[in-house]
């Protein structure tokens, strides 16, 4: 389906199919056929014109979204590990305390 003009912006991270704001009608589909030889994007299942700026657009904010995530995931990560590490140290900390408390007499 078309809007007045032709093109109709796509919304990727909408959670329906078909949204209205205003007057601009948005494709939520994700699945998008691209034609070389007419230099269009269709939606794949409503077969909606989408305005290219805003398909690669969306696709930009979905590429700089992904990687902050993966940045987040490593910088959890590395604080995991650290956790990690400490849990270990003090696992073996408590170990040995209750090695020297045993030895002492003193009964946990
Ligand atoms: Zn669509």
């Amino acid at each position: 389906m078309e809007d007045d003009d032709g093109v109709i912006r796509p919304d990727f991270q909408a959670k329906h199919t078909l949204t209205i704001r205003g007057d601009e009608k948005f494709c939520a589909h994700r699945d998008i056929t691209v034609s070389e030889f007419d230099r269009v994007i269709q939606c794949a299942k409503c077969e909606a014109v989408l305005d290219t700026f805003e398909v690669l657009l969306q696709y930009a904010k979905n590429e700089r979204d992904g990687m902050v995530l993966a940045a987040d995931i490593r910088d959890k990560k590395v604080e995991m590990d650290a956790l990690l590490r400490q849990e270990k140290r003090l696992k073996s900390r408590i170990a040995r305390a209750k090695t020297k408390a045993s030895k002492q007499g003193v009964m946990f």
